[in-house]
C-alpha cells in the first residue's frame, strides 16, 4: 500500500472560495493526503447537461454558458494570482461554446461526454490554485491519462488493469512530492475520447483511483457529517453513525444513492481500503468510517427505505416438490439481463423484487417479453406501489431481536419478508403510503430508546 491518503471533494464541497479554502484546511491538516479528487463546482454539471441536450436558440445558450463562466469567475476574482487560471477556464469555456453549439444541430452520447467533463476540467484548475496560494505544494493532472474506460459514452465502465498500471506509472511518482489535484467522473477510452462514469460518479472515480495507488484511506468530503441512522428528513432523530463494517454497508446498498454513488465501495472492498465520509463544511463533527473491522457491533445500526419496488410473483403448482422450476425462471430472467434483489418462496409460489439498474426516476419494469415467456411457465403477477426497508446490524438472528423489530409493526401490512440470509440485514416490503411511518416507529423503537 502506498501510505497515503486520497481525499474527494463533491461538488458542493467546492462551490465557491470559501468552500475551496476549507478543502485546502482540510488537506493541510492531513500531511498524508497526496491525491485530492474533485466534483465540478455545484450546479454545473447541470447547466452543462442542459446545454449537451442541445439547445437551439444561441441566446439561450449564451444564457446558460454566462451562468457557467460566472460561478467560476466568482472564484477566481478572490485568487491572488488569477491570471493563468482564468487563461485555462477560458479555454474550457470555448469548449464548451463550441460543443454547444454542435450539440444544437445533433445531441449524441459522445458529445455530452466531452461537454460535461468541462465541469471538473475546470474545477480542478481552480482548486489547484487555491492550494498553491495557501503554500500547498499542489499540481494538477489529468486524469483521462490514467481513468481508462470503454466507450460506453456516459456510463463507461473503467477498466480495471489499465488504470492500475498507469497509474503505478504516471501517477504514483507525482505524488511522493506533491498533493496531486485531479477530476473525479470523467476518463477516456483507449482512443482518447472523453467518457464519465455517470452522473455522481465523481466518488466512483476516487475510489477506483484509491484502489488503482493502493492508498491507504479514502475521504469522501460532502455536505452531510456521515452516513446517518436514517434519512433525518423522515426521522428527524436520526443519528449521523460514527463507524459501519463493509459487510453492514454492503447490505445497505441503499445509503449510496443519496450519500455516496452506488458503486463507490466495490474498490474499497476489494482492497480493504477505510472509506471516511463527512461534512468539508464541519469537518469538526466527525464523520462514518466505513472498514473491514470496527470497534463495535451493536445489532441495529441503521434502516434504510427504497421506494419504488417492484415486486413479481410467480405462482404454478408445477413447482410443488419439483426439482429445477427456479432455475428455470432465472433462466428466463438472466438471459434478458433482469437483475432480482430480493426472493421469498413457498411451495408453489416465488416472489422476488426487481433490481434498479439505472439512474431513472420510477420504478423498475418486467418488459412484456419477459413475462410473456415466465408465463409459459407460471402465472405472474406484478406489484407496484411497494417500498423496501432494511434494517441493518449485526447478528440479528439472535434471540428476542425479530420480536423487537416486528412487535412495532403491528398495524402495518408487512410483505415479502427476508430474514436469515445475511446475519446483518433483515428487510421486507409495506406499501409505499405506509413507508414514511414504519421508519418513523422502527427508528423510535430501535434507535431512540
Ligand atoms: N459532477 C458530476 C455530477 O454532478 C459528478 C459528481 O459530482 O459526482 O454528476
Ligand atoms: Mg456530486
Amino acid at each position: 500500500m502506498s501510505a497515503f491518503n486520497v481525499a474527494k471533494f463533491g461538488g458542493t464541497s467546492v462551490a465557491d472560495f470559501i468552500a475551496m479554502s476549507r478543502c485546502a484546511a482540510i488537506i493541510e491538516n492531513n500531511q498524508n493526503t497526496k491525491l485530492v479528487v474533485s466534483s465540478a463546482c455545484s450546479g454545473v454539471t447541470n447547466l452543462l447537461v442542459e446545454l449537451a441536450n442541445g439547445v437551439a436558440d444561441a441566446d439561450s445558450r449564451a444564457a446558460l454558458i454566462n451562468q457557467i463562466a460566472d460561478i467560476h469567475h466568482a472564484i477566481i476574482d478572490q485568487l491572488s494570482e488569477p491570471t493563468q487560471v482564468e487563461k485555462q477556464v477560458h479555454a474550457i469555456l470555448d469548449i464548451v461554446t463550441s460543443a454547444s453549439e454542435a450539440a444544437s444541430y445533433q445531441s449524441s452520447h459522445k458529445l455530452t461526454d466531452h461537454l460535461v467533463a468541462c465541469g471538473e476540467l475546470m474545477s480542478t484548475y481552480i482548486l489547484t490554485q487555491v492550494m498553491v496560494e495557501r503554500g500547498i505544494n499542489a499540481v494538477r493532472f489529468d486524469i483521462r491519462e490514467v481513468l481508462r474506460t470503454d466507450d460506453n459514452f456516459g456510463k463507461a465502465e473503467p477498466q480495471l488493469d489499465e488504470i492500475g498500471s498507469l497509474a503505478k506509472e504516471l501517477l504514483v511518482p507525482l505524488c511522493q512530492n506533491h498533493v496531486v489535484v485531479t477530476q473525479g467522473f470523467i476518463g477516456s477510452d483507449e482512443d482518447g475520447n472523453t467518457t464519465t462514469l455517470g452522473r455522481g460518479g465523481s466518488d466512483y472515480s476516487a475510489a477506483l483511483i484509491a484502489e488503482a495507488v493502493q492508498a491507504s484511506g479514502l475521504e469522501i468530503w460532502t455536505d452531510v457529517p456521515g452516513i446517518y441512522s436514517t434519512d433525518p428528513r423522515i426521522a428527524p432523530n436520526a443519528q449521523p453513525i460514527p463507524e459501519i463494517s463493509f459487510n453492514e454497508a454492503s447490505e445497505m446498498a441503499n445509503f449510496g444513492a443519496k450519500i455516496l454513488h452506488p458503486s463507490t465501495l466495490l474498490p474499497a472492498l476489494r482492497d480493504g481500503i477505510p472509506v471516511f465520509v463527512g461534512s468539508s463544511k464541519e469537518p469538526e463533527r466527525g464523520g462514518t468510517w466505513i472498514r473491514q473491522e470496527v470497534e463495535s457491533a451493536p445489532p441495529f445500526r441503521a434502516l434504510a427505505l427504497r421506494n419504488n419496488q417492484t415486486m413479481v410473483t410467480l405462482h404454478s403448482a408445477k413447482m410443488f416438490q419439483a426439482c429445477g422450476f427456479l432455475s428455470k425462471v432465472f433462466e428466463i430472467l438472466a438471459k434478458h439481463k433482469i437483475s432480482v434483489d430480493l426472493i421469498t418462496t413457498s411451495e408453489i409460489s416465488v416472489s422476488l423484487t426487481l433490481d434498479k439498474t439505472d439512474t431513472s426516476g420510477g420504478a423498475p419494469e418486467l418488459p412484456q417479453a419477459v413475462k410473456d415467456e415466465l408465463q409459459d411457465l407460471c402465472t405472474v403477477k406484478v406489484e407496484h406501489d411497494l417500498s423496501l426497508v432494511a434494517l441493518i446490524g449485526n447478528q440479528m438472528e439472535n434471540r428476542g431481536y425479530a420480536k423487537q423489530v416486528f412487535g412495532v409493526l403491528d398495524d402495518f401490512n408487512l410483505r415479502m419478508i427476508c430474514y436469515g440470509a445475511s446475519d446483518h440485514n433483515l428487510c421486507f416490503l409495506v406499501d409505499s403510503s405506509s413507508a414514511k411511518e414504519v421508519i418513523q416507529h422502527l427508528h423510535g423503537e430501535l434507535f431512540e430508546k
